[in-house]
């Protein structure tokens, strides 16, 4: 079982029939109890609190630092396979989607698990570190909360963008961002083979028209090595298969990031390990359950694919078949929570 609730798709006749007009789907529908898509913190404490106690040991929460403002960050391992797999959610804090679909995930795989899940949990372990950002959701912004940064990356008397602050180089004890610095120490402390940063993005169209609703990169630093990028470009293959696989509608393609080592994907790449980066697209409050459910197929596929091997059989070159991002979707982003955008758009 891939997930506990199935997407019913549809798309409007409007947008088969109208070429010149971008292909919007219209919201498939996802059965099931729909997941708050913004828990508070607070609610996010008390949710994976249940998680831990209904899991009878199986899922373990840990606070694994503090931000700014006070707030833990959250981190849940789950599984007892040899592989280790890390995924962190909402690096930035109006990129929510990933954190809802990371507790439905820990739930399904550590309370009351299934033939299948069980087998996933033989061959993985989970490290989740669910919304790295929490001042940055509470606040709605991109970057933490520190009224005293001047920084080379962010905004002077807002906040750090947490997502440079990741550079191999950079010791946690040294690290101005505490929310960095956490994503740091967990994975030293964890020493996954595999690494995932979901985040989230702005509207796009490709090359016939048809919406983007997801994009994936590997790490592209010239400093990784070839193992470590091979294994990137499987799992941005295995990711980008499942979101695609997701709802009808759903297209995944690949993300014109840069190649600075601060970045996440770049920087665990360096240090070591597979590492994939996926925005999921601000595709607007109707398509919102759908993206939550296409970031966890993601996450399950990932895992799954780990825990049977299917991942390492993977030809890495197949990644380069999934297409380029296209143009802005015209007059995207109206009327929805958009992720934070800037001319060239290297922003991970
Ligand atoms: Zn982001």
């Amino acid at each position: 079982m891939k997930r506990n609730w199935r997407i019913v798709t549809a798309v409007t006749a409007f947008a088969l029939l109208s070429p010149a007009s971008p292909a919007l789907a219209d919201a498939p529908e996802v059965p099931g109890r729909p997941v708050d898509p913004r828990p508070s913190t607070e609610e996010l404490r008390r949710h994976l609190e249940k998680i831990e106690k209904r899991s009878r040991g199986a899922v373990d929460v840990a606070a694994i630092g503090t931000t700014n403002q006070g707030r833990p960050i959250f981190n849940a391992t789950v599984g007892r396979g040899p592989l280790r797999l890390m995924y962190v959610t909402q690096q930035h804090g109006d990129e929510p989607l990933g954190t809802p679909a990371a507790l439905e995930l820990l739930e399904d795989l550590g309370v009351r698990p299934g033939r299948d899940e069980r087998a996933v949990l033989d061959g993985v372990t989970l490290s989740v570190v669910v919304r790295a950002n929490p001042d940055g959701h509470e606040l709605d912004q991109r970057y933490n909360h520190d009224p005293d940064a001047d920084p080379e990356y962010g905004e002077p008397g807002v906040g750090y963008d947490p997502n440079r602050y990741h550079s191999p180089a950079l010791a946690p004890e040294d690290n101005p961002v505490p929310e960095a610095a956490a994503v740091r120490r967990q994975y030293e402390a964890f020493d996954p083979h595999l690494m995932v940063d979901y985040h989230m993005q702005g509207r796009y169209i490709d090359d016939d028209g048809e919406e983007i609703t997801a994009s994936l990169m590997w790490p592209t630093n010239d400093g990784v090595g070839d193992g470590e990028r091979d294994l990137s470009r499987q799992a941005v293959a295995v990711s980008a298969r499942a979101m695609e696989d997701s709802y009808d509608g759903a297209n995944a393609s690949l993300y014109p990031g840069g190649t600075y080592e601060g970045i996440a994907r770049n920087a665990y790449g360096l240090l070591g390990s597979g590492s994939v980066l996926v925005e999921l697209s601000a595709t607007g409050p109707d398509m919102e359950q759908a993206q939550i459910a296409s970031a966890y197929d993601s996450m399950y596929a990932l895992a799954e694919s780990a825990a049977d091997g299917s991942l390492f059989a993977v030809d890495p070159d197949s990644a380069d078949d999934i297409p380029e991002r296209g143009e802005p979707l015209p007059g995207g982003g109206q009327g929805q929570a958009q992720p934070f955008h800037v001319e060239g758009d290297d922003l991970d």
